[in-house]
Parts: C-alpha cells; structure tokens; sequence
C-alpha cells in the first residue's frame, strides 16, 4: 500500500505535496498539474494537453491559443462555412 502523508488545507485550500512525491513525479515550481474527484478522492496528474472539446489527446494543434484536435477542427471549419 502507498505511503500515506497527512496535510492540512489551509485557509484557502490548498495542501503541500510532499517533497519526495514532486521528486519522483518531476513536479517542479510552476509545474501544471490536473486536479479531479473520482469517488470520493482527489487525483493529482501531471497535466498533459487534451482537445478543449472532446478531451482527446491524438493530433494536437494550437487555435485561438487552445489546443483542439483536428477532428473538432474539421467539424468546426464545417460550421463557418
Ligand atoms: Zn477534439
């Protein structure tokens, strides 16, 4: 079983992650991490770029400073015409 480390929120809710952890994960300062819930916990992940509309991860390219897959970009040429 995982180590279990206790930390407290503080007044705005926010916690340490433990040094070891930021070592093993190469979290470093300014490091953008995804936060979610998922039955009842809080999963932390190194962030990693998804398609603003559909979430998915394959054929990535930069629109109006976001990344969209080129799927939802073939769908939405189709709604400009
Ligand atoms: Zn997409």
């Amino acid at each position: 079983m995982a180590k279990v480390t206790v930390r407290h929120l503080d007044e705005l809710g926010r916690i340490v992650i433990p040094q070891a952890i930021r070592t093993n994960l190469a979290w470093k300062n300014r490091t953008q991490i995804d936060v979610c819930e998922q039955d009842g916990k809080v999963i932390l992940s190194t962030h990693s770029k998804s398609c603003l509309f559909c979430g998915g991860t394959e054929g990535l390219c930069q629109f109006a400073g976001k990344d969209i897959c080129q799927d939802c970009l073939n769908e939405l040429k189709k709604i400009e015409s």
